[in-house]
Order: structure tokens, then sequence, then C-alpha cells
């Protein structure tokens, strides 16, 4: 069978025809009994892709990206008279930190270079000697790199030091571990088009019960307030139209995530497709960015190979039937990415790393 073009960027992903399908089954009406079974099915799923946040999180759905997510979260959780550190080794992290200045609540900002780790000593400094600092705002797999940061040791000093924990997950939820009770975690944001295998325009915040059912909104927008969509979710509705095609396709996605086995079962998926990239292309001689060991199992990111520019692997490539990804910022011209999220199969990889070697002439 002929394959579609293949998605290598970070989301949206290559669909499978099964959750294509659920795009075009019906048209439902977001005030009716449809939808209501729709929204709690989906609800319900999205709390048990981890089985630790089934008992004390509920999921929060928004229409729009990712990013509309990470803004709904800041916007809903992070004080307008306590203060937030952003720890930041990428565009995401920093993207937070504008997120929260755009706001008016001002950010404490601990900065790393976009290719380092984040910084753990500094955050740890800054907190001891600010207890005004209430949350803690930061990336798990930061796309700009490829790096999956290890948030264990921000987690534990959070929950030692009784700050509250806001993760972008957009890039790692349905892939890699999230340990929501150690990290003493409020909320997590992420999307229904990357490690979910949906399709873009529906996102959602895992936050905790409690906080959403007895805490106080901090939103300073009514459409990004995440208090208001969730008491009104909880009784099946929706305060505004919901994007309900993209709703379905994402119900089913998340079926078909639980019949393959869940989280852990991607993340094997992801290993090997990854493992079997970045092995083939280091011997093509073009190297990971970072070291393999600090890269999520979903991308990869790669040094552009001596004397090609972006432009021309990115439209040989696209010839082939792929599309690859370009770096962001100052990283734009020296690097390139590949995912490996969606409907990606062996062949499509063999097929990849043919037509590497046919335009590297090796
Ligand atoms: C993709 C991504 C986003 C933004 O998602 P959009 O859907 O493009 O709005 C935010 N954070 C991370 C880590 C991402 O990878």
């Amino acid at each position: 069978m002929k394959r579609p073009t293949i998605l290598l960027n970070p989301g949206p992903v290559t669909l499978t025809e099964r959750v294509r399908q659920a795009l075009v089954r019906e048209d439902i009406c977001h005030r009716e009994p449809e939808f209501v079974a729709l929204l709690a099915d989906v609800r319900a799923r999205l709390a048990r892709v981890y089985a630790a946040a089934d008992e004390g999180y509920e999921a929060v759905i928004v229409s729009g990206s990712g990013t509309c997510a990470v803004e709904a979260m800041l916007s809903s959780f992070a004080p307008g008279d306590g203060k937030t550190l952003v720890v930041a080794n990428g565009v995401y992290g920093e993207r937070m930190a504008t997120m929260l200045t755009v706001a008016g609540k001002e950010p404490v900002l601990v900065r790393a270079e976009w290719l380092d780790e984040m910084n753990l000593r500094e955050v740890e400094r800054v907190l001891e000697g600010d207890a005004s600092i209430s949350h803690v705002a930061l990336v798990h797999n930061e796309t700009t790199s490829g790096r999956l940061n290890d948030l264990a040791p921000f987690g534990a000093l959070c929950k030692r030091l009784g700050r509250a924990l806001l993760i972008d997950a957009v890039s790692s939820f349905g892939a890699e571990e999230l340990s929501f009770a150690d990290w003493n975690v409020a909320a997590v944001a992420a999307t229904a088009n990357k490690c979910l295998h949906g399709a873009p325009g529906i996102s959602f915040v895992l936050a905790r019960r409690d906080e959403l059912e007895t805490g106080a909104s901090r939103a300073g927008s009514l459409y990004l307030d995440l208090f208001r969509y969730h008491a009104q979710q909880v009784t099946g509705s929706s305060p505004f139209t919901s994007a309900v095609h993209v709703l379905a396709a994402l119900d089913e996605a998340l079926i078909e995530l639980e019949e393959a086995g869940g989280v852990e079962q991607r993340r094997a998926r992801y290993q090997t497709l990854a493992e079997r990239v970045r092995t083939s292309l280091d011997e093509l001689g073009i190297p990971t960015l970072i070291d393999r060991g600090s890269l999520s199992s979903m991308i990869s990111s790669f040094r552009l190979p001596d004397g090609c520019t972006y432009a021309e692997l990115h439209d040989a490539l696209r010839e082939r039937g792929f599309v690859i990804y370009a770096g962001q910022g100052a990283l734009s011209d020296s690097m390139f990415r590949i995912a490996n999220m969606g409907d990606i199969t062996d062949g499509d990889v063999d097929r990849l790393i043919a037509a590497f070697r046919e335009l590297l002439g090796r």
C-alpha cells in the first residue's frame, strides 16, 4: 500500500487510519448527550494514561494547541501575589516565562543554554532564599534540543521545600515517565497531537482535583480559566464550543494507546525507532546534537552535515515522502530534527535511511 507523506516533525503526527476515520464519523453538538458521553470518556482515559494520576488528578480539556494548555495552566495556577520560578533550557521554557510576563505575573527565571541541562544548583539556591516562590514551572521534554529533562531531582526538591510543580509535558505525555506523587505535581499540560497520536486542536491539563474543587483561580483571562472549564466539564458540559471532531479522534487515539499496552509500550516502540535512526545517521557521519543518552524517545536532534543547508536537506527528503524539522533560533542553521511519533512503520524508517544514504552518496 502506498504510504502517505510521513511527518517527522514534532507534531502534528501522521495519523493512523483508525484515528483519521474518527474525525469524519459524525457531526455532534456540544450540548447533546453524545458529546456528554464523549467528553466523559476522553477525560477518564486521559486521567488514567498514568495510573498514578488517576486518583488525585482531573483532566481539563481546552480547544487549542499545546501552547493553549500551557498558558491556561500558568494563567489558572501561577499566583499573582506570590512568585513562580521558571526553569528554562530551550524555547518552551523561555516561552513559559514570557507567558507569565504577558499576564503581569513577573517570573523568576533560571535559564540555561539551549543545549545544556537545567540548572539544579541554582534552582535550589533561589528557592531556599525566597519563600514567596510558591510554584516552579519547567519543561519535561525540551523539544528545542530533544533533551528529556531529568525532573526527578527538581520534583524531589519541590516536595522537600513544599513548592508546587507545573510541567509542560506537551511533547512527553503518553510516552515518557511522569511521577505525579513524588514530584509534588500541581498540574501537567499536554496535547492531543504529539505522543498521544491524535489530531491537532485539542489540548488539556491534568490538575489536582482538590485544587480545582476548593482552590481559587488566578486567571486574569476568561477563556484560559481552567476552573471555569472544570466546573462545567464534570457535569459533561463545556463552557464554549469544543473541537468535537478532534475530540472524537483523541478518544480513538487513547483507545488505540490502551490496546497497544500504554505508555511503557509506546516508549519502547519510540526507542526502537529512534535508536535505528540515530545509529544509521551516525554511521553516515551525522552525529546527534547532544549526547544520545540525554535525548527523549520521541525526537532526535542532529548536526547538519557539512556542505548542506537545512533547506536542501528538507526539500530532498520532502521529495522522497518525509517532512523533517528545522532547528529554532540561533540553532536554525546548524541542526535539524527527526521525531518518530505517529503511525510510522519499520518500512518507513528503512526508506528514510535509504534516502539519507542516497542524498549523501554513501
Ligand atoms: C510542541 C510543544 C509546545 C507547543 O505546542 P503547540 O501545539 O505548537 O502550541 C509546547 N511545549 C513543548 C515542549 C512542545 O514540544
